[in-house]
């Protein structure tokens, strides 16, 4: 099963990723970390990364197909994979598609947790960390219920800060979701439920 996941941020993707993970051994590819660490490896791809980031430009699309496609070479893909972080525009999706099927491996689905940009505002501005341990809890929380530290919110947890998150999410991404509901990959799945209600109706919906 090869699978691309989108949802805005705080829509619990990684969570329903992490399940997926965990139940069906599918390697979870995060474009993020992959070039994180690349860069850290210092791999010839990882190099030429490097030189974008320290330039401040964004690393081009076709890097990161380099090191995507170079990923799927790893024999832990043979069963599929999740792509998360990558493509983010419907560019990105045709370029991806064009390696995919060089390789032979086309997607199978572009899983969408779907989550109204309100519900998400809400989750993200009521979230607490504490300053001692890290654990994330809520504004219901008056201290840490793991060590009893303070509780704060983080500076990008704001209100403002989260809206704006939101809106660059939604002008990339709403053509990538077209580009994928064209190419009759697209899977939705309403999110703004339990965690593992929307997990059954993920492994239905993608019939695992
Ligand atoms: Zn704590």
């Amino acid at each position: 099963m090869n699978i691309v996941l989108l949802g805005a941020p705080g829509a619990g993707k990684g969570t329903q990723a992490a399940k997926l993970v965990e139940e069906y051994e599918l390697p979870h590819i995060s474009t993020g970390d992959m070039l994180r660490a690349a860069v850290k490896e210092g791999t010839p791809l990882g190099k030429k990364a490097k030189s974008f980031m320290d330039a401040g430009d964004l690393v081009p699309d076709d890097v990161i197909i380099g090191l995507v496609t170079e990923r799927l070479q790893s024999k832990d893909t043979e069963k599929g994979f999740i792509l998360d972080g990558f493509p983010r525009t419907s560019a990105q999706a045709v370029a991806l598609d064009a390696e995919l099927s060089k390789l032979e491996r086309p997607l199978d689905a572009a899983l969408l947790i779907d989550v109204d940009s309100e519900v998400i505002v809400g989750r993200l501005t009521s979230r607490r960390m504490c300053k001692d341990c890290g654990y994330i809890g809520t504004a219901a929380d008056a201290t840490c219920p793991k060590c009893g530290g303070e509780m704060y919110q983080r500076d990008d947890d704001n209100e403002a800060t989260v809206r704006n998150r939101l809106d660059v999410y939604e002008k990339s991404t709403a053509p990538l979701i077209d580009y994928y509901r064209g190419c009759d990959l697209l899977v939705a799945i309403d999110g703004d439920r339990d965690p593992d209600v929307v997990y059954a109706d993920v492994k239905k919906s993608l019939g695992l």
